[in-house]
């Protein structure tokens, strides 16, 4: 057996009490996948990938071949095959060198193999109704509504830059600016700032043929000055308050930005917004200092971790998501070198805001080549890293007597959606 699937098989082995698909998935996800020519032909009747905030691939789109940006799906099911995969989703991160490839069988499935061993089989997501749809302005609708996760969340990247700008301040495993640069250059329309009125807009477009969608995510970069003459609280709220007052109650309502102080926080939930993400991303003090120096100079990490513990006060600790980049703690030079230490120093944070009812979710880090971490790191951390983080999340849920968090569908292997981590279908 080739050494990538002999040591998959061997952690499906030695971990019974995870479901074995998640270790294909996790190891997806920090490696990326190819199209064949021919999936990359049947991806053409499905839906495409919209790059609904960083470009979450392993490679510049200056080095897809094939010009996979506009051709691979936004995600991939995996499911069936000769190993009776239970559904899996799992969000499509191009890499046109990855030992993983979506190719069709001799017999025309569409598959997914591992050097050439075929794993299982792929299903392609259905085009939504609504996504061909065009505003009044002439922009694509999957430019201001993308939806991901299988249908059921829309994804609302209202400014997709942030003013933490330069390597100086910009969170080192992210790739918000330099991505925006390059899907402009590609020739996407990539609104950089949405205003609401487009938003509305595309919402009720939305909202007169689909009955998948569940939620929204309203988010984009930090703003530490204005946009538009408005701060960032002004800035951000705007969306949820006009969405909610157009179509009260049709979504679960969610926003992902900064921690802020507790009268800011008020003034989100005032808006609408029912979900908080105040975004987390690694635990460990020194780590914190520098991979989040715009976080850290200007909100710092006491003070964040404090921020995150009042946003459970006006949202109910339930409400309060912070997330974390699954990984970027074991990358190179100043991670941890073991993943027994990454998995450690991340788990005490779980613990830490498990202990107040609060519940973090992960991102798996993908190294994005133009973020400064992807520079330096041409892989991911360890799938056994992602092993070890899984049953570190999901066993201090159980032993916190909590609940998966709300806001992501349905838990369970064969039932969750959520894409760009497994913590869902290891629960449930
Ligand atoms: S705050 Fe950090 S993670 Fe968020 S958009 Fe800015 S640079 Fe990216």
């Amino acid at each position: 057996m080739e050494p990538r699937r002999k040591l998959i098989e061997s952690l499906i082995e030695e971990y019974p009490d995870l479901p074995f698909e998640v270790l294909y998935k996790e190891d997806l996800l920090r490696t990326g996948v190819a199209f064949s020519e021919d999936a990359l032909r049947v991806a053409s009747g499905f839906q495409p990938k919209a790059y609904f905030i960083f470009s979450f691939d392993l490679v510049p789109i200056s080095a897809m071949p094939n010009r996979e940006n506009f051709r691979v799906p936004e995600e991939i099911c995996l499911s069936g095959g000769k190993n009776k995969f239970r559904r899996v989703i799992v969000s499509v991160r191009v890499n046109p060198v990855s030992p993983y490839q979506v190719t069709l069988s001799r017999d025309g499935r569409l598959i997914l193999v591992l050097n050439e061993d075929e794993v299982c089989e792929v299903v392609f997501p259905k085009v939504p109704d609504y996504y061909g749809a065009e505003l009044s302005s002439g922009k694509p609708i999957t430019d201001i509504a993308p939806v991901i996760e299988w249908g059921y969340l829309l994804y609302l990247t209202v400014f997709r830059l942030c003013q933490y700008f330069g390597r100086q301040e910009e969170c080192q495993f992210c790739d918000i600016n330099e991505n925006y640069r390059q899907q402009k250059k590609s020739g996407r329309v990539y609104s950089g700032v949405k205003s609401v009125e487009e938003i509305l807009e595309a919402l009720e477009i939305v909202s007169e043929s689909d009955s998948i969608s569940k939620a929204y995510t309203i988010t984009g970069g930090s703003i530490t000055s204005d946009i538009q003459g408005k701060n960032e609280i002004e800035f951000y709220s705007q969306y949820p308050r006009a969405i909610e007052e157009r179509f009260p109650g049709r979504w679960i309502s969610k926003l992902g930005v900064q921690a802020l102080p507790k009268a800011d926080v008020r003034r989100f939930k005032e808006s609408g917004v029912q979900i908080y993400h105040p975004n987390y991303e690694v635990w460990d003090p020194a780590l914190f200092e520098i991979f989040c120096a715009g976080k850290n100079r200007y909100v710092g990490r006491d003070e964040w971790i404090a921020r995150v513990l009042q946003a459970a006060d006006v949202f109910g600790p339930s409400y309060v998501i912070p997330n974390f980049v699954a990984g970027i703690e074991m990358s190179k030079p100043h991670g941890f070198g073991t993943c027994q230490e990454a998995v450690d120093s991340t788990a005490e944070g779980i613990s830490f805001f498990m202990s107040h009812g609060i519940v973090p979710r992960f991102t798996t880090w993908c190294p994005e080549p133009l973020s400064a971490l992807g520079s330096s790191n041409s892989e991911g951390a360890p799938l056994e890293y992602h092993v070890g983080l899984l049953r570190a999340w999901r066993n201090l849920l159980e032993s916190f007597q909590l609940s998966p968090p709300p806001g992501y569908g349905e838990p369970g292997i064969g039932k969750a959606v959520f894409s760009v981590s497994s913590f869902m279908d290891v629960v449930g």
